[in-house]
């Protein structure tokens, strides 16, 4: 591990067709490792089904993979935590996933439902299809597109499935000490994604971030493109007061989606060394 971290370039938040991206995780990891990439995590919406086909990739290519996760949380506002380091074998973790998996396609039965009572009929079926792994609004949102009722995917989201709009289904509610406590029982740390979509000020931001920690958060993803300079000094600085681990990650979902480019806003994260060395050391299963 310490070889390569004097010359480490990191992703820590990408999608595979584990979840809602369009790549599948051998493919990710191919185009990271073509790309300079040397450490990278597969961080799939509440599942760990793409980290063993992304393992032997990455071994393969001689990059560096941690095992990861995005558990969504929240019901009316999105919470995502990520989960570094665990055990894709840990039953519980597992166990939890699964029941999201069957969650998520009740939910989006639910908003296909919506989309037929607001004049934008898809087929649940065709969903499903489009859906390799586990199932959620962007598979819905291709399933629009396709139909015609939208010319693309951010169309969809800002029409029918965004938070609030009239298809849009919450899922049901996960508390982040919940989501935590899963990560650390599987060996992992608990990061909190994207901050500057939770579209708070400052002070309550800092605030929340503050009790999160008191139940045993051990990180936030400083850079990831929604945080603009400002908001990345904010959270650096909050990050070093707390003695939180800081991450950067582009939410890489495929080359045709927004998140479309690895490695995208993580020009600035200057500390990479340093601040992957921190979270190898928390987390005893590295890559
Ligand atoms: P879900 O987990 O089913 O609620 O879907 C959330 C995912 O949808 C996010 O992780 C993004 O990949 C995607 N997403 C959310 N908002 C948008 C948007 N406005 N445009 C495109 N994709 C979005
Ligand atoms: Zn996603
Ligand atoms: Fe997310
Ligand atoms: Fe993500």
């Amino acid at each position: 591990m310490n070889a390569h971290m004097s010359s480490l370039k990191a992703d820590l938040h990408l999608h595979s067709t584990a979840s809602d991206g369009t790549l599948t995780p051998a493919d990710v990891v191919r185009l990271a490792a073509k790309e300079g990439y040397t450490l990278i995590a597969l961080t799939d919406h509440d599942s760990m089904d793409g980290v063993a086909e992304a393992m032997a990739e990455a071994r393969a290519c001689g990059v560096m993979l941690i095992p990861g996760v995005e558990l969504s949380c929240g019901a009316q506002r999105e919470i995502h935590i990520l989960g570094y380091g665990m055990d894709p074998q840990d039953e519980a973790l597992a166990a939890f996933c699964r029941a999201r998996r069957e969650q998520r396609i009740a939910r989006t039965r639910r908003m296909v439902d919506l989309l037929a009572e607001h004049g934008a009929p898809v087929a649940f079926e065709r969903v499903a299809e489009l859906a390799r792994g586990v199932m959620g609004r962007p598979h819905v949102a291709r399933a629009l597109v396709e139909a015609g009722h939208v010319t693309s995917v951010s169309e969809a989201f800002d029409r029918y499935i965004g938070t609030g709009k009239c298809a849009y289904v919450p899922k049901e509610d996960v508390r982040v000490a919940d989501a935590v406590r899963l990560i650390h029982g599987a060996g992992g740390a608990a990061v909190l994604a994207h901050p500057m979509e939770l579209k708070m000020g400052e002070t309550a931001l800092a605030s929340l971030i503050v009790e999160w920690k008191s139940q045993g958060l051990d990180g936030i993803e400083v850079w990831h493109p929604s945080a603009q300079n400002n908001h990345a000094a904010f959270l650096h600085r909050l990050a070093r007061e707390e003695g939180l681990l800081v991450t950067g990650g582009s939410d890489f979902h495929g080359q045709d989606l927004h998140g479309g480019r690895i490695g995208d806003g993580l020009e600035r994260w200057r500390e990479v060394q340093s601040d992957a060395q921190r979270l190898m050391e928390r987390i005893p299963r590295g890559s």
